[in-house]
C-alpha cells in the first residue's frame, strides 16, 4: 500500500532544514488578530502565505470578508482559499487552518522572544504560532514540495482553506463557508475534509479527534435595592441578592461533578460497547490529570471514567459572580445587584434549545422556593453546538494508517472537552465527513507562554499530512 511514501518520507528529512526555516519565517510575523493595531501584521502574514503558495504551483484567491462586526473602520483579514491539482480522477480534499495567533509579549514570561523561533537543546521550537496553527497550515504546502521534490505524484486535489480570525471568533468565517461549499462556490467538490488545528493527548502517541462538546454559557441575575448597601445599616433589613443568588447557583451541581438539573442527563446517548471499546488503550494516565492539575483533586478514580466525564458526558462549571466583592480586604457591602455565570458543557444528544428551557425552568423554580423579593433574570449568553463524527469512517481509516506507516503504532481516537465550532461549519456546509489530525503534542502550551512545536511532531508531521493524502486516495469508500 501507498509505496511511494519512502520517498516521500526520506525527501521530508532531506528538506527538513528549508521547512524549518519557512516556520521561522512565519512565526517572525505577529499576526495577533485579537489586537486591531497588529491587523497589518494579520495581513502581511496572508501576503506571505499567498507567496508561498504560489511558489509551489497553486493557485490562491484571497477573499475580502469586510469590515469587523463592531469596528467599520477595520478590515478583516482575507480568507485564502488555494487550490493544488485539479484531476477529475482523484479525489479531493478540503483542508483548514488559520495564520493568525494569539498574543504574546515576552513580558508575559517568555524565555524566549516569541516572534523569533528559539530552538533548544531538545528540539523544541519555541515561538508564537509554532504549533497553533502555523506549523500544521506550513505542513500542507510542505508536503507538496517534497512531492515535487520527490518527482512522485500529489496522490488527491488539495483544497485549502486558511483564514486570520479563528483566535477571534472566525468572524464572517461560517457565512463565507456556508456560501462557497454550495455549487458553484469555491469550497464546493470536497469528498472529506480534514483540520489540523489540535493536540495528542499526550507527548508520545499520535491520536484522530472525533468528538468535540458544545458550551452553552448562562448568566442569572438577582437584583433588589437601587443601589449597594452597608451592612452596618441595612443587613437585616433588606433582602439581599447575593444570599439569593448563591442559593441557586449551589443548586446546579454537587462537589462529585453530578449535574442536579432534572432532565439534562436523561438526553445523554447512552455509551455503546464499540465506543467503551476506544477507551482501555488511550495513552493517559490518572497522573497525567494530577499533573496538569497540579493536585490530586480529581473527581474519579480510573482513566477511562476521567476521559469520558471529559469527553462525552456533560459538565456543568460555576464561574464567577458580577457585581459582588472580588478584592482583599473586608469590605461590608451588600451588593445591589449580582450576576451569576455557568457553563454546560454539551454532549450528543443534548439539544440545545430544551436544555436551555430545562436550565430556566430550574433556576426559577429554586429562587421561587426561597420566597424572595427579590427579582430574577436567567439567561442564555452563547450557545455552540456539540459535535461527533464516526470513527469508522473511511476517512478516520486513511488517517490511521497514516500514523500507522509514520510512527509505527495504532493512533489513540480521542475526543476533547472543549470546542473548535468551525469543525460543525465544515459538517454542515459541505455534508462530508470531518477529521481532526493534530500535529503538535500535549505540551506544546498553545495559547500560552513558551508555545513550542516539537522539531519530530513537525517533521514526521508533514509525513503524516502527506501520507494521510496518500490513503485517502486509495482507501475504499463506504
Ligand atoms: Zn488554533
Amino acid at each position: 500500500m501507498a509505496p511511494q511514501l519512502d520517498g516521500y518520507f526520506k525527501q521530508v528529512d532531506t528538506s527538513a532544514g528549508k521547512f524549518i526555516e519557512r516556520l521561522r519565517q512565519a512565526v517572525a510575523i505577529p499576526s495577533i488578530s485579537a489586537e486591531p493595531q497588529r491587523r497589518p501584521d494579520v495581513v502581511r502574514m496572508s501576503k506571505f502565505l499567498e507567496e508561498q503558495l504560489k511558489s509551489i504551483g497553486a493557485t490562491v484567491q484571497a477573499h475580502p470578508l469586510g469590515p469587523q462586526p463592531g469596528h467599520p473602520e477595520l478590515e478583516l483579514p482575507p480568507v485564502l482559499v488555494a487550490r493544488y491539482g485539479n484531476d477529475k480522477n482523484k479525489r479531493t480534499v478540503l483542508v483548514y487552518g488559520h495564520y493568525d495567533v494569539q498574543p504574546a509579549e515576552k513580558s508575559d514570561g517568555w524565555n524566549s522572544e516569541p516572534f523569533e523561533l528559539t530552538i533548544d537543546e531538545k528540539d523544541r521550537m519555541f515561538g508564537r504560532g509554532s504549533t497553533d496553527d502555523k506549523g500544521p497550515v506550513l505542513g500542507w504546502i510542505n508536503a507538496i514540495q517534497a512531492h515535487q521534490e520527490a518527482n512522485i505524484d500529489f496522490p488527491v486535489n488539495l483544497m485549502m482553506c486558511f483564514e486570520g480570525m479563528e483566535e477571534y471568533g472566525s468572524e464572517g468565517l461560517e457565512d463565507f463557508i456556508h456560501k462557497e461549499a454550495k455549487q458553484g462556490g469555491v469550497l464546493h467538490g470536497a469528498d472529506v475534509v480534514c483540520i489540523s488545528d489540535n493536540y495528542w493527548l499526550g507527548t508520545e502517541k499520535p491520536c484522530l479527534t472525533y468528538g468535540l462538546r458544545g458550551c452553552n454559557y448562562y448568566g442569572v441575575t438577582i437584583s433588589g435595592p437601587g443601589q449597594d448597601l452597608h451592612s452596618g445599616v441595612f443587613g437585616g433589613s433588606a433582602q439581599e441578592p447575593m444570599t439569593d443568588l448563591v442559593r441557586v447557583l449551589g443548586s446546579l451541581v454537587d462537589t462529585h461533578g453530578q449535574i442536579q438539573i432534572p432532565g439534562v442527563m436523561d438526553m445523554v446517548a447512552p455509551v455503546t460497547d464499540e465506543e467503551k471499546d476506544l477507551y482501555p488503550g488511550i495513552a493517559y494516565s490518572m497522573d497525567n490529570l494530577f499533573e496538569s492539575l497540579g493536585s490530586k483533586t480529581s473527581i474519579h478514580e480510573d482513566k477511562d471514567r476521567t476521559l469520558m466525564a471529559r469527553w462525552r458526558f456533560p459538565s456543568l462549571s460555576v464561574h464567577g459572580i458580577e457585581g459582588a466583592f472580588a478584592g482583599a480586604g473586608a469590605k461590608t457591602v451588600i451588593p445591589a445587584k449580582v450576576t451569576g455565570k455557568f457553563s454546560i458543557r454539551t454532549v450528543p444528544n443534548i439539544e440545545s434549545d430544551k436544555l436551555d428551557q430545562i436550565v430556566f425552568k430550574h433556576v426559577k423554580d429554586i429562587f421561587a422556593k426561597l420566597g424572595s423579593k427579590n427579582t430574577l433574570d436567567v439567561q442564555l449568553i452563547h450557545a455552540g453546538p456539540w459535535w461527533v463524527a464516526s470513527p469508522k469512517h473511511w476517512n478516520f481509516e486513511a488517517a490511521g494508517k497514516a500514523v500507522e506507516r509514520v510512527f509505527g503504532i495504532k493512533p489513540d481516537f480521542t475526543r476533547e472537552g472543549g470546542s473548535i465550532p468551525i469543525t460543525i461549519t465544515f459538517e454542515q456546509a459541505t455534508g462530508k465527513n470531518v477529521l481532526l489530525l493534530p500535529m503538535g503534542s500535549s505540551t506544546d502550551a498553545a495559547h500560552s507562554i513558551n508555545e513550542k512545536l516539537d522539531r519530530r511532531n513537525y517533521i514526521e508531521g508533514i509525513k503524516l499530512l502527506g501520507a494521510y493524502l496518500h490513503y485517502v486516495a486509495e482507501e475504499k469508500m463506504d
